[in-house]
């Protein structure tokens, strides 16, 4: 549990430290702590040093774990959604950051309607064109913006992006720019409603620092937190 401590402030130092490269306030960066597989002890232990906004990519498992832990933390989902779950979606999450149709956007507009829940939710982009990927490719971005803002409980408030994987980081800045390009062209035509300056949820263990340096809003952080998960 020591080295959740440890590793916490050795990635939030590293999240200070790159943005001050960028010349931007470390503020406007969040760390999301990935919590996939993860037992609740260790959760509670990460919480325990001050860590409250943590991910998910799996609704049984999210289901088992969110109830039992404090009321005032912020859960994103990141994994793929099949709108047959939207209404746990709805239920157990703060953020949903992987819409990527317009079908399972409706599905979630309903069940919130329901829940009279409001929601932020992001548009995952496909900005690797990776067939075995989820998310809407970069051009077909702002037709789905347009129909999903149309849906009163969901408010759109960036993108999320996972590019290839490659070992070396800086391999992936084009694509983190490429994101951050999407963003800006959709800001542009007023598609995040008031939001000027959208999330742009990109950048995991191994290559955050250079995300942040792109423009990340958002960095979802597992391994280099909790260590390897089985
Ligand atoms: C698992 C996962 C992460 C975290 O990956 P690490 O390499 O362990 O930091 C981030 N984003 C998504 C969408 C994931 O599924």
């Amino acid at each position: 549990m020591d080295t959740i401590k440890e590793n916490l402030a050795t990635i939030n130092a590293r999240l200070v430290h790159a943005a001050k490269r960028a010349g931007r306030d470390p503020r406007e960066i969040k760390l999301v702590a990935v919590s996939k597989k993860i037992g609740r002890d260790r959760i509670q232990a990460a919480i325990d040093c001050g860590q409250l906004s943590f991910g998910e990519n799996y609704i049984q498992e999210a289901r088992d774990k969110i109830p039992t832990l404090a009321k005032n933390l912020s859960w994103h989902f990141i994994g793929h959604l099949q709108s047959n779950k939207a209404r746990f979606a709805a239920e157990l999450f703060d953020v949903i950051e992987t819409v990527d149709s317009l079908k399972l956007a409706t599905a979630l507009n309903k069940h919130l309607t329901d829940l009279r829940k409001n929601l932020s939710i992001l548009i995952q982009i496909n900005i690797g064109g990776e067939h075995q990927k989820s998310g809407v490719p970069p051009a077909e971005a702002e037709k789905l913006l347009r129909v999903i803002n149309r849906l009163p409980m969901l408010q759109v408030t960036g993108l999320m992006a996972m590019p290839p994987f490659f070992s070396d980081p800086e391999s992936v800045r084009p694509y983190f720019r490429q994101l951050r390009q999407t963003a800006e062209e959709l800001t542009v035509k007023k598609l995040f409603g008031p939001y000027s300056r959208p999330e742009l949820s990109m950048g995991m263990s191994g290559d955050f620092e250079v995300a942040i340096e792109e423009g990340a809003t958002i960095i979802r952080i597992g391994t280099a937190i909790f260590g390897p998960r089985n």
